[in-house]
């Protein structure tokens, strides 16, 4: 017998020995929660965190959890648990958000001496893939 506490409820059970650390209650759930993301991200590849919760009821946390413990294997359909490098606001695409690629991006304007050099700028922000997924 291996008796462990639930890590979603805390339930004290008897832990088969493989797989999450579940009670049974919990288990079923989290599958039947998986399924049905993995259900959502084969009909919508690339469907973002936000969006996979709101249709499936699994939240981001959960899904992260999954991701880090492998058990959902979607990491290119799904973007979850980023955050922005500069101050930190959660996003779902590249390293910074869109407000401080801005910033940066008016930063590096700023500093420039000349029209090549901006035009450069616009090219290199520009390319980020992010930065046109999400215009506003
Ligand atoms: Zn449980
Ligand atoms: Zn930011």
């Amino acid at each position: 017998m291996d008796f462990r506490n639930c890590e979603l409820c805390n339930k004290i059970f008897n832990y088969a020995g493989y797989g999450p650390v579940y009670c049974k209650d919990c288990l079923k759930r989290d599958e039947e929660l998986m399924r049905a993301v993995k259900d959502y991200l084969d009909r919508n590849p690339g469907a973002e965190g936000d969006e996979v919760s709101e249709k499936t009821g699994a939240s981001v946390e959960t899904m992260t959890k999954w991701m880090k413990d492998g058990r959902l294997i979607h990491p290119a359909a799904i973007n979850l648990g980023l955050k922005c490098q500069s101050c930190g606001a959660r996003i779902y695409k590249g390293f910074l958000c869109d407000d401080c690629i801005a910033g940066y991006k008016q930063e590096l304007m700023d500093a420039a001496e000349s029209k090549e050099e901006k035009k450069k700028i616009e090219r290199h922000i520009g390319g980020f893939r992010f930065l046109e997924d999400k215009k506003r």
